[in-house]
């Protein structure tokens, strides 16, 4: 059977960090098995939802280089779930109910102050006919909750967290449609799961109990509708957690755009995300098949994975230094060729870097004041310069010869001459880039 995997955003806000993980492990899940990776935007909530969501939430994903092979709207399937809906109720799994809020809220808090757990207590079950009618008669429209089975016990093989066991006496019938007729995320789901033939539900641990109560849903549904599909497995992962070990506000609204203002690569990002809270040491790996080929839910913790933005920077210098030029080159200076790119590649941290690094070798620069002792050195070194292959170390071997020179006093005032900085890129494959003229010009203008 072929793997099916879903990401399924909400569009009422952007994408995190957290939400960039499910999908990208949902979509390596797909890739590692030769499966399809699904957007599904769940967007049955119309107050909240927002186009410009959805396309930021497109956007992301294609900045992220994590291409779907399919992408379903929950707004324009709510015939299938009017369809599942009449069938559950029609098998007596579903049913009205007509507290109010409040009414809801003053019983939690009575069973929370007995010491008994807030589970809903099948008031409405118990209601007569002409209970009902009094209701409706009264105009107010039913919200409908589905009936779990209490003689059912719930248990399920989870990829990440194993053998997971509900009671599901201790679970609140859950509401899946309110009075005005719209949704609830809980049912949409189930029914487009196996509507689509998703065969593997990967999501945040903070989905399990949700799991819980849509497993039997999934059962219903099978039963009354949906004869030829299966039960999805289900993984949960850890959730995604600040340095500090914290679930953290930060976390929570760090996204691509904060990426990349920080001019974060998306490989970065992807090769860190793959296998934080894994035991497969975070690597800077820029080839996604191998990134994929050792992907395994197997390897997932039960701790938080902790999300370190120092650990972010270093994966994305190690890839920074590894990029070819084709990929760095539609975001460097002008005229910055690929000798260019690989003389400078090692000293940056950020891609947007490169242009600093480039003043270097185009000018201006701002030389230091020497001494007069090192304006006789490098004003000899103007003289002694002589172009070739490789111009430096012809310049330092002749100037070694002849001064006697060696180490920081050799080499440093010719780099403060050459570049204006005391550090920076190897100076045998930046000389060439800067000419023989310029060279020239500039050593000259030092021993002035
Ligand atoms: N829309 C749900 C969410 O954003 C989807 C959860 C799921 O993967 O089923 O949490």
């Amino acid at each position: 059977m072929t793997t099916i995997t879903r990401f399924a955003p909400s569009p009422t806000g952007r994408l995190h960090v957290g939400n960039i993980r499910t999908a990208l492990h949902n979509w390596m899940l797909a890739k590692k098995n030769g499966g399809r990776f699904l957007l599904r935007i769940d967007d049955t909530d119309a107050e909240r939802s927002r186009e410009e969501y959805v396309d930021a939430i497109r956007a992301d994903l294609a900045w992220l280089g994590l291409d779907v092979d399919g992408e379903e709207r929950q707004s324009l399937r709510l015939e299938k779930y009017q369809a599942a809906f009449d069938a559950l109720l029609q098998a007596g799994r579903i049913y009205p109910a007509y507290e109010t809020s409040q009414e809801l809220d003053l019983k939690r808090k009575i069973q929370l102050g007995r010491g008994l757990p807030p589970i809903y207590d099948r008031g409405a079950l118990n209601m007569t006919d002409a209970e009902r009618a009094e209701k409706e008669a009264a105009g107010i429209a039913p919200h409908w909750r589905f009936k779990l089975d209490h003689s059912e016990a719930i248990t399920w093989d989870d990829a990440v967290r194993g053998v997971q066991k509900f009671d599901a006496s201790q679970l609140s019938d859950p509401v899946i449609r309110r009075a005005d007729g719209s949704w609830l995320y809980m049912l949409p789901s189930a029914v487009d799961d196996l509507d689509m033939g998703v065969t593997d539900v990967l999501r945040g641990e903070d989905h399990v109990s949700n799991t819980a109560v849509q497993i039997q849903m999934f059962t219903a549904l099978i039963a009354a509708q949906y004869a030829a599909a299966k039960m999805p497995r289900f993984a949960h992962e850890a959730l995604l957690v600040g340095k500090e070990g914290k679930l953290s506000k930060r976390l929570g609204s760090l996204g691509c755009d904060a990426f990349r203002e920080r001019d974060i690569e998306p490989q970065a990002i992807i090769a860190m995300l793959a296998r934080l809270g894994t035991s497969l040491p975070v690597e800077p790996i820029a080839d996604r098949s191998v990134l994929i080929d050792t992907f395994d839910l197997g390897k997932f913790g039960r701790a938080p994975a902790r999300f370190d933005d120092a650990e972010l920077d270093r994966v994305n210098a190690a890839l920074v230094h590894q990029m070819d030029f084709a990929m760095a080159a539609p975001r460097l200076p002008e005229g910055m060729d690929e000798a260019g790119w690989h003389a400078i590649r090692p000293n940056l941290s950020h891609v947007s870097e490169a242009v600093d690094w480039w003043r270097l070798v185009i000018g201006p620069i701002d030389q230091p004041e020497f001494s007069d002792e090192d304006k006789a050195y490098v004003g000899e070194a103007a003289s002694a310069l002589e172009w070739s292959e490789d111009p430096w170390h012809g310049l330092t071997a002749a100037m070694k010869a002849a001064t006697g020179r060696k180490g920081k006093q050799l080499f440093l005032p010719l780099r403060q001459a050459l570049t204006g900085m005391d550090h920076g890129p190897d100076m045998g494959e930046l000389l060439p880039l800067i000419g023989e003229a310029e060279a020239r010009a500039r050593l000259e203008q030092a021993a002035s």
